[in-house]
């Protein structure tokens, strides 16, 4: 028994696009939240764990960012991301490089204001700051609005100063057991992960209005014998022309979307994957059923 081993929760907020995946997925060092440059791709609260056998284990929690809502998925999103705010033990709040402080960084402001748990500010995107002393006056425009328990400069992307960053996070982590085996590295199950990953490519290859109407859900997950994962996923989607969208000339943008999802399952899962992509809109899915046999995407049988 390690009497000095701490655990605890930390939770990662920030305006969207300010870097709170790619952050974690740094961290952890796989690829876990998705991460694009349109905002809003986080729906669920990802927990992914952190173990240091000498050090301890933190658990993160991947929240939506905190902003206003604009309908009821948007309400329920921003009521789990305050929520998470008390519960935790950190928290980790993510901001550019700047010393503009908006409507949405007050927003912010007044939530933590709130609540007791130590809040570590960090300045993210530093490798694009050419003149290293503004990062001292983003330091100093922070320091002024809130009491922050820390303030670190770094680049997620990069991977700059982010070694400093798991140390400072201890400091505030009370001693206790270890939550998750030293393997884990989430909790989520893996064909949820897929399935994420999937709608990530759905973010980069289309136009964003499309991508908000989708869902994805991993309708087939099972190992060969040789170890090659069948993995079959199904996109829903809202309306017959963003299914065609979806499928694109021929099934090209649908294989596009497909080959790029398999390459990060199989990276994320270790092994061969082999992945078929059904599209259905969720209404009247079945019209168009012929055309994706003619395309070479087999319909699954109706269940
Ligand atoms: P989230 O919405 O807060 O989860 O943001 P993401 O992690 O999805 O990142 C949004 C975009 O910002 C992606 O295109 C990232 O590659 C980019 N990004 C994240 N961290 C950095 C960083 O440290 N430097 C730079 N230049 N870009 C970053
Ligand atoms: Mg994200």
């Amino acid at each position: 028994m390690n009497n000095n081993f701490k655990s605890g929760f930390v939770t990662i907020i920030g305006r969207p696009n300010v870097g709170k995946s790619t952050l974690m997925n740094h961290l952890i060092g796989q690829k876990i939240a998705i991460t694009s440059n349109k905002p809003q791709t986080t729906r669920n609260r990802i927990q992914t764990v952190y173990t240091d056998m000498e050090k301890g284990q933190i658990v993160f929690v991947d929240t939506p960012g905190i902003h206003k809502a604009k309908n009821k998925l948007g309400e329920y999103m921003v009521n789990v991301a305050e929520k998470t705010l008390n519960e935790v033990d950190v928290v980790l709040w993510l901001v550019e490089p700047s010393n503009f402080i908006g409507a949405g960084e007050q927003h912010i402001i007044e939530k933590l204001q709130r609540v007791n748990t130590p809040v570590i500010l960090i300045i993210n995107k530093v490798d694009t700051v050419d003149e290293k002393e503004k990062i001292l006056e983003y330091i100093d425009t922070y320091r002024k609005v809130y009491d922050f328990a820390e303030i670190v400069p770094l680049s997620a992307l990069r991977g700059q100063n982010t070694e400093i960053l798991t140390d400072l996070i201890f400091k505030y982590l009370p001693y206790g057991p270890q939550f998750y085996d030293e393997d884990t590295i989430t909790d989520q199950p893996e064909r949820q992960i897929c399935a994420e990953l999937v709608r990530e490519k759905l973010l980069t290859c289309l136009d964003k209005e499309i991508p908000h109407g989708t869902a994805v859900e991993v309708t087939k997950f099972s190992e060969r014998d040789d170890g090659i994962i069948d993995l079959e996923v199904t996109i829903y989607c809202e309306k017959d022309s963003h299914k065609g969208i979806i499928i694109g000339k021929k099934g090209a943008m649908l294989k596009k979307i497909a080959s790029a999802a398999r390459t990060d399952c199989e990276e994320f899962l270790g092994c061969r994957v082999n992945l078929q992509c059904w599209v259905k809109v969720k209404a009247d899915w079945r019209d168009n059923e012929f055309m994706l046999n003619n395309f070479g995407f087999k319909q699954q049988p109706n269940r």
